[in-house]
Order: C-alpha cells, then structure tokens, then sequence
C-alpha cells in the first residue's frame, strides 16, 4: 500500500504544478483585465473631455503594466503641444517617478519633463533635469543643446562656456557657432568698457571655436579702430567678406573710414570693385559709383550705373540713378519730375525691410545678432533681390 502512495507521488507533484501554473495564468489574465478596464475608463474619460479624471485613470494602469509607456509619452506630448503644460508635468513626473522603468525609458521621461519646465519658463528646473543626461547617449547632445538654449535666454554666458570641452568634443558645429557667439556678449560688455586686450582675447576664442563667425571679426574690426589700428581693421572687415558676403554690405561703411584714414582709398575701391563683380550688390555699386564719378566723370559714372542696372535691376540702384540723373539736370520742369520720383522710391523704400532671418524669415528693420523670432545667431542679413542687395 505503501508502495502505492509512493507510486502517486509524481502524479500529485504533476498535479500541483498544474495548478500552480493555472493559478498565475489566471492571475495573470486578472491583472490584465483589470488594464483593460482601467484603460477604458481612461478612454471614456478622455472622449466625455474630462481630462484630469483621464490622467488619473491611465496612470493607475501604468503601475500594473508598463507596456503603455509610449502611449503615455504621446499623451503628455499632445498636452504640451496643446499648452496644458499642468497635465504634461503630471504624466511625466509620474514616468519619472517609477522605479522598474527601463533607463531608456526613464531617461526619455527626464527629458520631456526639462522640455516642460522650459516650456513654462521654468529654467531652473529645466536646467536641473538637462543636467542630468548631459552623459546619456540617447539624449546628451540633445539635451546640451537645451541647456545651450536656457543660457541664452538668460544671458548667462559663462554658464554655457563651462561645457566649452565637452562641446569641442562632439564637434557639432552649431553648438560650437553657439558658443562662439557667448564669447561675443562677453567680449561686446568687454568693448562696452574698452577693455582692449580682454576683447580680442574673447574673440579670438571665438574664432578658434568658430572661424566662420563674422561677428567676432566686425568687433575686432570696431576695437582696432578705436584703437588707431586701422590696418588691422580693415584685414578684419575683408575676411568678413570672405566669411559671408551677404553680411558684406553692411560694413562697406565702415570699412572705407578705416581706408581713409590710411590714406588708402585706392585700395579702398580695387576691393569694392572686385566685390561688385562677384555680387552685383547695389551697395558695392552705388559705392564704386562714387569712384568713377572722382576719377573719371559724371557721364562714365552714369553710363556704368546703366550697364549695372541692365546686369542686375534692383530699386536701390535705381534709386541712385534718378539722384544721379537729378544731379546733372539743369531744366526746372524735368528737374521737379525726377525730385518726385526720387521721393516716390524712397518712401516706397522707407516701407521695405532691411534685414531678413535666413533661418525663420522674419523681417526686420534692424540688425541682431541673435533672431528675435527663432533666436539663431547672425542669420539676420541684408535683403538681396529687386527691393534689397
Ligand atoms: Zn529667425
């Protein structure tokens, strides 16, 4: 008999197992119902507009199942994309707060949330949450860049130029144009003082991190200048030539006061006029024009005006034409014509922007160096086409 018990053994064992395995299926199939009812409470809340109850409801069937942790994601995305910053935050501090989630996941839930407080303004904490994943390698570019932008916001540049090696490491060459441009604040409070030797040192930095950035040599330029080392300024304003020739324009100015003063104006106007051939800009040519007309004489001067409108019509050429013509006419009755043309073009300019966001498009009449719509660095340039360049 005894033999026989032992003989059951196995079968109870088998027996047991068995249950045990229904015993978590059904368990298991419980939890999963209980989701499931959660999940349409979540929903029917969401579609009756009752959002907050939604929230709640949806979050309670995070704690059993992470499978939903993407459709979270995308819930507080929709929240903040709509401006309910309040219900963002909710989600992904909940994401944040729960312990078994992936590191991935839990480093995506720390990014969004900095992306929330930015988006309230709130750049301390911004600040503190980005700091975190500066060694992700999901998210540590990304969320440098963020950090980037908070320093910016706040003018706080030699925050930014703590993370200058890690930047130089990753040589992503927008952040580095970035930080060349917080050495320009720098070195334009430092110019504001005329601190000479602290200026050039900060833009030279700028260069090595930038050498396309064609602020810090238009500031070299201004602090030569003002430091009688006109050679030196005007071997600055020539590479901003070579940097950006849209920028150009603007320091043709400057540039020929720099000559001037050197004694130089040949030199001057040799440069202008190779600039004029390789842009056809209306500011490089009505400069020139004032060349021609010393040189040669009025007649020469407006007989090339007329072949450079010919090449490339713009309404600033034209604009110095009827001056031109104006200039030279000695009938009253044409004389009265031309001075109300001449009135027409420049209130018709008067309208037109000067500068334009080569990044967003905004339209400014004043320069920046920092976009006040999209606040990219010195995408703000001269017009070019009919009404501009
Ligand atoms: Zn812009």
């Amino acid at each position: 008999m005894i033999e026989l018990l032992f003989l059951l053994l196995p079968v109870a064992m088998a027996y047991g197992w068995f249950m045990g395995r229904n015993s978590i299926k059904q368990n298991q199939q419980t939890a999963k119902q209980d989701l499931s009812i959660k999940y349409s409470t979540g929903l029917n809340y969401l579609l009756s507009n009752q959002q907050d109850k939604a929230i709640d409801s949806l979050l309670d069937a995070l704690k059993v199942e992470d499978d939903s942790v993407e459709a979270h994601f995308a819930m507080a995305n929709l929240f903040r994309k709509r401006g309910e910053l309040d219900r963002a935050l909710k989600v992904h501090e909940h994401l944040v707060r729960l312990n078994h989630l992936p590191t991935k996941d839990k480093q995506q839930a720390v990014f969004e949330l900095g992306k929330d407080f930015l988006s309230a303004g709130l750049y301390d904490r911004a600040e503190k949450m980005f700091s975190k994943l500066l060694k992700s390698k999901d998210y540590g570019v990304k969320s440098l860049s963020y950090l980037l932008q908070i320093y910016q916001s706040t003018k706080d540049w030699q925050q930014g130029l703590n993370h200058k090696k890690t930047i130089i490491k990753l040589n992503d060459k927008r952040q580095l144009h970035t930080l060349a441009n917080f050495y320009c604040e720098l070195a334009t409070s430092a110019f504001a003082e005329d601190k000479f030797i602290e200026v050039i040192e900060l833009l030279e930095q700028a260069l090595s991190l930038d050498p396309n950035s064609c602020r810090a040599n238009f500031l070299m330029a201004k602090i030569y200048e003002n430091h009688e080392q006109c050679q030196l300024a005007c071997q600055c304003y020539q590479a901003i030539y070579h940097q950006d020739k849209d920028f150009f324009p603007d320091v043709i100015d400057s540039m020929k006061a720099c000559y001037t003063r050197l004694d130089a104006l040949d030199e001057f106007y040799a440069f202008i006029k190779k600039v004029y051939d390789e842009t056809a800009g209306s500011s490089a040519l009505i400069c020139y024009l004032e060349h021609v007309e010393a040189k040669h004489s009025n007649k020469k001067a407006i007989e090339f005006i007329l072949s450079a409108l010919k090449r490339r019509p713009t309404i600033r050429g034209f604009q110095h034409f009827v001056n031109m013509q104006k200039n030279q006419e000695n009938e009253a009755e044409n004389s009265t014509s031309l001075g109300l043309i001449k009135e027409l073009i420049s209130e018709y300019l008067k309208v037109k922007h000067r500068y334009n966001c080569h990044s967003c498009g905004f339209n400014s009449a004043t320069h920046y160096w920092s976009c006040p719509s999209c606040h990219e660095w010195e995408q703000l340039k001269p017009v070019r086409g009919l009404e501009g360049e």
